[in-house]
């Protein structure tokens, strides 16, 4: 099982800047759609320290990442 199958991922697109931080961090997770706000990939293989990695470089931290097995909030951290 590839590691984005266990992870909850969720973009909060109106807030989204569109510098594509994420998307050079975890490229098969992210990409810009038509309007340049963050979408999520299907099939990804990108690693979960890479998706960590994207979620903590968004400049204005949209992104959050859960475990979804345990539900454990991986970022951003409480
Ligand atoms: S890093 Fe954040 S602001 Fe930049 S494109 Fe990704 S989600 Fe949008």
């Amino acid at each position: 099982m590839a590691d984005i199958d266990k992870l909850k991922i969720t973009i909060d697109a109106e807030e989204c800047i569109g510098d594509g931080a994420c998307v050079d961090c975890a490229a098969e997770t992210f990409a810009l759609d038509d309007d340049a706000k963050a979408i999520l990939l299907e099939g990804s293989t990108d690693d979960r320290a890479k998706i960590l990695e994207a979620a903590e470089s968004c400049p204005v931290d949209v992104i959050t990442v859960e475990d979804k097995d345990t539900g454990e909030k991986l970022y951003p951290e409480d």
